[in-house]
C-alpha cells in the first residue's frame, strides 16, 4: 500500500509497483544535518542501511534491486523560460521540486505540449509570433503553483501525520474538510492534470480580451477559459458508438470547435447561419483553408478543410432522430465522424435531457460554441445565435493571435 513512514532516523515513502516490486524513497540525509552537502551521494548498500535504520524495530531484506539512484530534493524555478522567444526551457531544466506529488515528468510533458503546438502555429504561418510569449506566462505560473503546493504538502506531512480516518475521509468525499483533506484533494487535481488553470491572455478569453462581443461567455456556462475542457460522453451518429467527446480530436495542432447545436427544431436557423458564416471568405475558418482542399481524401476525418481546425457538432437529440443530411449543414456534415447525439444520461446532471450540454452549462435548446485550444484547454465560449453574431465573435477572438485578421 502507498504510505509514508517517519522515524527519528528519517522518512521513507513506499509506492507499490508492477510485478510485485515496490519503490522506496529513502532519506539518506537532511538539510538540518551538521555535515549537509546537497551533492552527497551513496552506494546501494549505504541506502539500504539507511532504510533499515528508519524501519527499526522492523527489518527489511532485498531479493534484488531493480534500479537505484541518489538525488537531492530541491525546489527551484528559473527566472525566464525563454530567451527572446527563440530559445526555450522546459521540464527539470526550469523547475524542480520534491517527487512526493509525482509531478515532475507530468509537468515536463505539459511544458512540451504547450510549446509544441504554439511553435507549429507560428512556423506554419497561422499565428502571430507573440503567441509564443504565452508559453512562459502560462507554464511558469503552473510551476509556481506546483512549488507552492509542494511546500504546503511537504509541510503538512512533516508537521503532523494524518490520522487514518482523515485519509479515509479524503478519498470518500467527506463533506467536512480540514486542511489535510483539502490539500489531499488538491494533490489529486494536480496529479490528474485538472488542477492546471491558465490565466487570461490572447488565447484564454476574459472580459479584457480584444474580442468584446456580448455573445462571449454566455451566462451559466461552467467552462472556464484556460481550464481543461469538461469530460462528456455522447453517441457518435454514424456508428452509434458512445465516445468521450474530449478525446475525439487527436493532438494534431488543430483548434477543436465544438458546436453544441441545441435542439435542432429550435436552433436550425442559428446552425445554418453559423455554417454559412464559416464558409464566408472573410471568416477565420475559410482564411486557413488547406491549399490541397480539392484533393483531400474522402477518408480524412479531422482536417478535411483546414489543418488548423476540426469541427465537432453535438445535437441535443436522440441518435435515432438525427439525419445528418437534413439536420447538419454541409460544412459541418463533412466531418461526419464528428457529429454526435447528446443522448447519454450522466449522474452529475441526472435531470438533464442533453447531459453534455448541461455539463458545459450551455442552454439545452439553443446550444453554444466552444473553442478548445489544440492542447485541450478552453479558449472561449460563445452563444449560438441566428445571424452572423457567432462567427463575428469568433473572428474577433482569432484576430487576437492569428497572423491574418478577420474584421
Ligand atoms: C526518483 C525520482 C522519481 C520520480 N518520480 C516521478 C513520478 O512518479 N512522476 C513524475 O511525473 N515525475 C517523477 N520524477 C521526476 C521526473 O523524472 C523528471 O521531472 C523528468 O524526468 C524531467 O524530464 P526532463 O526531460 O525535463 O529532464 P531529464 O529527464 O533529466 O532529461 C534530460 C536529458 O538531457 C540529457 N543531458 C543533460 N545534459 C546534456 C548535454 N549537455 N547534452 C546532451 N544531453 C544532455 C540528460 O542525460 C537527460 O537524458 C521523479 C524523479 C526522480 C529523481
Amino acid at each position: 500500500m502507498k504510505c509514508t513512514i517517519h522515524s527519528e532516523h528519517g522518512s521513507i515513502m513506499v509506492i507499490p509497483r508492477e510485478d510485485s516490486m515496490v519503490r522506496l524513497y529513502i532519506q539518506i540525509a537532511s538539510s538540518t544535518d551538521a555535515d549537509w552537502n546537497p551533492k552527497k551521494t551513496a552506494t546501494e548498500s549505504q541506502v539500504q542501511e539507511s532504510a533499515k535504520r528508519i524501519l527499526q524495530p522492523y527489518s527489511i531484506e532485498w531479493e534484488r534491486v531493480e534500479w537505484y539512484s541518489v538525488y537531492p530534493i530541491g525546489q527551484g524555478i528559473s527566472e525566464r523560460y525563454t530567451l527572446d522567444q527563440r530559445v526555450f526551457l522546459g521540464g527539470d531544466a526550469c523547475h524542480t521540486h520534491s517527487p512526493k506529488a509525482g509531478q515532475g515528468m507530468n509537468t515536463a510533458f505539459l511544458d512540451a505540449l504547450n510549446l509544441a503546438w504554439k511553435i507549429h502555429a507560428v512556423e506554419s504561418g497561422f499565428a502571430d509570433r507573440h503567441l509564443l510569449e504565452t508559453y512562459e506566462s502560462e507554464r511558469k505560473s503552473v510551476a509556481e503553483s506546483l512549488l507552492d503546493f509542494d511546500n504546503r504538502y511537504a509541510k503538512l506531512f512533516s508537521e503532523r501525520q494524518p490520522a487514518a480516518s482523515e485519509v479515509q475521509a479524503a478519498s470518500s468525499g467527506e463533506p467536512h474538510e480540514n486542511e489535510f483533506i483539502k490539500t489531499f484533494k488538491e494533490a489529486c487535481e494536480f496529479t490528474s492534470g485538472y488542477g492546471v488553470a491558465y490565466g487570461a491572455n490572447c488565447l484564454n478569453w476574459s472580459p479584457n480580451h480584444p474580442a468584446q462581443s456580448p455573445l462571449m461567455h454566455p451566462k451559466g456556462t461552467k467552462l472556464r477559459p484556460g481550464s481543461i475542457f469538461i469530460n462528456a460522453d455522447v453517441t457518435r451518429v454514424v456508428d452509434a458508438n458512445v465516445i468521450h467527446l474530449e478525446q475525439e480530436v487527436p493532438l494534431n495542432g488543430s483548434f477543436r470547435i465544438f458546436i453544441f447545436a441545441g435542439n435542432p427544431c429550435v436552433s436550425r436557423q442559428a446552425l445554418l447561419d453559423f455554417a454559412n458564416g464559416l464558409s464566408g471568405a472573410r471568416s477565420f475558418y475559410a482564411a486557413y483553408t488547406r491549399p490541397d482542399v480539392d484533393k483531400v481524401s474522402h477518408h480524412e476525418i479531422h482536417n478535411p478543410h483546414s489543418l488548423f481546425f476540426t469541427l465537432c457538432t453535438v445535437l441535443a437529440s436522440k441518435r435515432s432522430r438525427i439525419e445528418i443530411s437534413r439536420d447538419v449543414p454541409d460544412v459541418l456534415a463533412r466531418y461526419r465522424d464528428h457529429v454526435y447525439a447528446d443522448d447519454i444520461w450522466d449522474r452529475r446532471v441526472p435531470n438533464a435531457k442533453a447531459a453534455a450540454h448541461a455539463k458545459m452549462g450551455l442552454d439545452e435548446e439553443k446550444g453554444g460554441v466552444v473553442v478548445v485550444r489544440p492542447d485541450g484547454y478552453v479558449g472561449v465560449v460563445a452563444s449560438l445565435v441566428e445571424g452572423s453574431g457567432t462567427v463575428d465573435a469568433l473572428n474577433d477572438y482569432f484576430s487576437a493571435f492569428c497572423a491574418k485578421k478577420f474584421s
